[in-house]
């Protein structure tokens, strides 16, 4: 039974200009839905800049009216909120209903450089999907996804974003006792995950999966609607063009996180964007010491989702959304099956190049070596073990070209370790000349030096829980700049002290 009509407000005064794409095209792909109720609203950090980018007044919207809206109690004017219907794989193993169970599409928005975004609310109370959950989420992990998406954003790596974090004012109960309820206003080129698909194919709706996939299609790759003249065969191109499509995002996202030491650790089916941006910041941390096998979640207690199976895990998921685009693809099942094959089979190639042109820059190559993916996967190598920092090996690079010879050595238990492969790197940078210092500073570009180290993320989290938000502004505003150092943040830039011990993540509901 829908709940009655959302309290909306008065039209304008918010600058929401919606244009509701998903409700008004794909009707029976979700339940029209309201947020809970809040008691006492109050907006604990607002993105001002990602605000005006969406056309929106933060000066309106930042306020205890706003703070209603951002905690999903009231709708604002032309905002049609709904529960998204989804399935997934999750661990391997397929639910064929899932759903948003926690959270509402508000609506989307245009922003001020033309791209569709989703304004979506994730806390915001019971749906006919939250199955035995309590709709809500609480306050450490809104944080965290907030604190989390944002790193993310000023490392280029495509992500949704925070839009606002808004506290309810009433408690939800977790393991430990009751805890702040909150709500994370969030922003996405959109919704669409491998799982929307899963959803209507494990259903049999044929029809319904033709009209999401010229949706995702118009949505993400317009360019693909249709086929040139010069396509072998014209039913089956859409199809297999929006695969090619999709497996190009994931590999290129993938390989960023790769390059950046990044675990996401719950890569679910239905946590797979099809619109190519990191989603759902649960369980994911960024690796300290480099160790392929890194895994933080508490849960994925057989590593399925460590940081060296990103890449296969991502293939796979790929493999799961063609699977569900196969009759599209032609009437001859195995012909099918061949077809859509070979483009997830084209995964490793592209994920491939993308990751040896982030390596090269990373080890300030301009030019190009067929040795060049060795000298890359010998660094990691030689790092393994040895407690090197994944983030802070890559940046003393640039250090060594600035005169800090021992830089790199000084990562390692056993600094003779790295000679052999400094040399080797030194003996390739000769024959790449550019000026040491525009390599150095280039370098430096893509070689970040603050992450959110997991210490910190913790240290702001429990501060913000007890009310003190200093340590995580703090923290934001450190990664908001990832790239430049600077005077005084040296606190930053070090890894966990040992007394920090194994970190272990939680998926944050
Ligand atoms: P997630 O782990 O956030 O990706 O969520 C996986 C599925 O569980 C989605 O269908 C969520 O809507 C649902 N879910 C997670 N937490 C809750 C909750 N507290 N109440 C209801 N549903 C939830
Ligand atoms: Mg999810």
């Amino acid at each position: 039974m829908p709940p009655a009509a959302t309290p909306q407000t008065a039209p304008d005064t918010f600058g929401f200009v919606f244009d509701n794409s998903y409700a008004r095209d794909l009707e029976g792909f979700y339940v029209e839905w309201q947020g809970a109720a809040a008691p006492e609203p109050e907006i604990l950090r607002f993105n001002d800049s990602l605000a005006r980018e969406l056309g929106l007044n933060p000066d309106a919207l930042n306020t205890p009216e706003g703070a209603a809206i951002l905690a999903g109690a009231v709708a604002p004017a032309g905002a049609a909120p709904l529960a998204m219907a989804y399935a997934g794989h999750q661990f391997g193993g397929f639910s064929p209903q899932l759903g948003d169970g926690r959270a509402l599409l508000l609506g989307e928005v245009i922003d001020r450089n033309g791209n569709r975004r989703d304004i979506h609310l994730k806390g915001s109370g019971r749906t006919p999907f939250s199955r035995g959950g309590d709709g809500k989420a609480v306050l450490g992990p809104v944080l965290r996804e907030y604190l989390m998406g944002e790193a993310m954003y000023a490392l280029g790596i495509p992500t949704t974003r925070a839009l606002a974090a808004t506290a309810t004012g009433a408690n939800v109960m977790r393991d430990g006792g009751p805890q702040p309820g909150a709500v994370l206003a969030r922003v996405a080129a959109s919704h669409l995950r491998v799982g929307t698909f899963q959803f209507f194919a494990a259903r049999g709706e044929t029809d319904n999966l033709r009209r999401l996939l010229d949706y995702a299609v118009a949505r993400h790759a317009p360019e693909l609607a249709h086929a040139p003249d010069a396509a072998p065969d014209v039913q089956m191109y859409v199809p297999m063009a929006y695969i090619r499509h999709t497996v190009n995002l994931q590999a290129k996202l993938v390989a960023q996180w790769m390059s950046v030491g990044f675990v996401h650790g719950v890569m679910n089916t239905d946590n797979m964007a099809l619109s190519g941006e990191t989603i759902d910041y649960g369980p994911c941390a960024f690796m300290d010491a480099y160790d392929p096998a890194t895994v933080f979640s508490s849960i994925d207690r057989q590593g399925r989702y460590a940081y060296e199976n990103q890449t296969g895990i991502a293939r796979w998921n790929l493999a799961r959304l063609a699977e569900t685009l196969l009759d599209f693809i032609s009437p001859d099942e195995e012909e099918a099956i061949r077809l859509a094959s070979a483009e997830i089979d084209a995964f490793g190639a592209v994920y491939e190049a993308e990751w040896l042109a982030l390596m090269r820059a990373k080890l300030g190559l301009t030019t190009a070596e067929d040795g060049d993916f060795a000298l890359a996967h010998n660094l990691l190598k030689s790092m393994e073990g040895q407690g090197a920092d994944f983030t802070n090996s890559f940046r003393a690079l640039a250090d060594i070209l600035q005169g800090d010879s021992g830089a790199l050595r000084a990562q390692f238990t056993n600094p003779d370790d790295a000679r052999d492969w400094q040399n080797d790197w030194q003996s390739r940078l000769a024959r790449d000349p550019i000026d040491p210092e525009k390599r150095a500073a280039a370098m430096n570009r893509v070689n970040p030096i603050y992450i959110p180290r997991n210490h910190l993320v913790e240290a702001a989290l429990d501060a913000a829980t007890k009310g003190n938000m200093a340590p995580f502004d703090a923290l934001l505003a450190v990664l908001m700049d990832p790239f430049t150092k600077r005077d005084g943040l040296d606190a930053y830039a070090a890894p966990a002290p040992d007394s920090f011990g194994n970190y272990r993540t939680f998926c944050g509901t």
